[in-house]
């Protein structure tokens, strides 16, 4: 259905305006006999005036039409939007054509809307199909180039390119009530610091007013392109709003107030950065200062204890000097009284043999009979001698044994009596070897035993 026709006679005819818009009247073109030749501006097929059950005047393609006519499939509800869009822009006093096509062929507009001086043209599109956001970007450049200025129009909730193009979003009404556009226009709100969705303003006060050139179309700041939908509660991110010159001069202001503040952040970040940079050049400051006083005094406890590990080694030196200087003293004496005792014992060897020179061999025997006879009643045991005759160990004594046993010594060295055993029995010769014995204090009187035999020998006679 359409609601533009070409008359053969009065040329482009329009079904929503009283006269077509060329001083004809409706019953001129609609159930006429013989039929007017109407044809489709768009595809030329014929097409016939219609009126629909809700009263609407159209024009419908004749039977036989082409599959191809973009008007062809186009819905009632399409087709209202246009009227309503049409009837606002009249309301503004402004010119409305429906399904105009350029010269060139280069665009097709629902609604061309134009000012009565000619000088400004405004499509209104009535966008209820689906169409990409790149495409509708490529015919809003294409009105754009021919100088006409564009709105689309959509009922739906979400068409993806919506704030992407000059655009608003409209809500058709309950019965009796106006048109009103719900999505598209746009305030700043300055407490915000956002753009807020403008959702009550009637379809008709709208067009008036961007046919006045106020609102105009307004591409956001990238910072400001998430507009608050209070309706819905929501934000949405758009692209273009429509506005007033004040409101983009709010946005203006405001957007230089966040470029102060985002100034002044940055300079306190700055100067907390440098802050920081100092305080960790002074902590560095102070690290190496303390590595050097950990490392002085490393050093000087290396160097206390180099010193003291000398000092140890003087020590453990000298120590051992000392000691190999009293091994060799303790060497010295130990050879000293070994040479002593050797003396001592030759001394005391060449007194023995003095000792015992005294005595023949008789006068042995004698002495050795005369301990013998008393032991013998005493002990009923005969008195072995030592066959070794004397020697150091019994103080160069003869010892005396009975049963095995040590019982005595036999007439010990008067020089050696400290190497006498203790406890045994001293026998000597008479009262004068006794007393010699005696007289050297170191052995014990009660020890001795001497018997009454002559110191020379007597002369036999025999
Ligand atoms: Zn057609």
């Amino acid at each position: 259905m359409a609601f533009a026709a070409i008359h053969p006679e009065a040329g482009r005819i329009d079904a929503t305006l009283p006269d077509l818009g060329c001083g004809l009247t409706w019953p001129a073109v609609h159930k006429t006999r013989p039929r007017v030749a109407l044809r489709c501006p768009e595809c030329g097929h014929g097409v016939h005036a219609k009126v629909s059950a809700r009263n609407l005047r159209y024009f419908a393609h004749d039977p036989g039409r082409p599959a191809d006519c973009a008007w062809l499939n186009e819905s009632l509800e399409h087709h209202l939007l246009k009227l309503e869009l049409a009837t606002a822009v009249r309301a503004a006093d402004w010119h409305a054509e429906l399904e105009v096509r350029s010269p060139d062929g280069t665009w097709r507009a629902d609604v061309l809307a134009s000012s009565h001086d000619g000088t400004r043209r405004i499509a209104w599109e009535a966008q209820l199909s689906p169409i990409t956001i790149d495409d509708i970007q490529e015919r809003t450049e294409r009105y754009r180039s021919a100088g006409v200025g564009v709105c689309w129009v959509s009922p739906a909730a979400q068409a993806p390119w919506m704030g992407h193009v000059p655009s608003i979003r409209v809500r058709e009404p309950a019965q009796g009530q106006a048109w009103t556009v719900v999505e598209g226009p746009a305030a700043f709100d300055i407490d915000y610091g956002a753009w807020v969705a403008v959702d009550t303003l009637e379809l008709t006060a709208f067009v008036r007013w961007a046919s006045r050139g106020q609102p105009v179309v307004h591409e956001l700041r990238p910072r400001y392109r998430r507009v608050w939908f209070g309706s819905d509660h929501v934000y949405r991110r758009r692209r273009l709003v429509w506005t007033s010159s004040p409101h983009i001069d709010t946005e203006t202001r405001h957007e230089a107030m966040r470029q102060r503040q985002d100034a002044r952040k940055r300079q306190r970040e700055e100067q907390q950065r440098q802050a920081e940079q100092q305080t960790a050049a002074e902590a560095e400051a102070r690290r190496q200062d303390e590595q050097r006083q950990r490392e002085i005094r490393a050093a000087e406890e290396a160097a206390r204890r180099d010193e003291q590990l000398r000092k140890w080694a003087a020590d453990a030196e000298q120590a051992r000097q000392r000691r190999e200087a009293e091994e060799k003293l303790r060497q010295a004496q130990q050879r000293a009284a070994e040479q002593q005792r050797l003396c001592q014992e030759q001394d005391e060897r060449l007194a023995a043999d003095r000792w015992w020179g005294e005595l023949s061999a008789a006068q042995i025997h004698e002495l050795r009979e005369a301990v013998a006879e008393p032991l013998w009643k005493t002990h009923a045991a005969r008195p072995e001698f030592d066959a070794q005759g004397p020697t150091p160990d019994r103080a160069y004594g003869i010892a005396i044994y009975i049963r095995q046993r040590l019982h005595g010594v036999l007439r010990p060295s008067p020089v050696s009596l400290h190497r006498l055993p203790p406890a045994v029995w001293v026998y000597v010769r008479n009262a004068r070897e006794a007393q010699q014995l005696a007289g050297t204090g170191t052995i014990d009187t009660a020890r001795i035993v001497y018997f009454n035999l002559p110191d020379h020998e007597q002369m036999s006679l025999i």
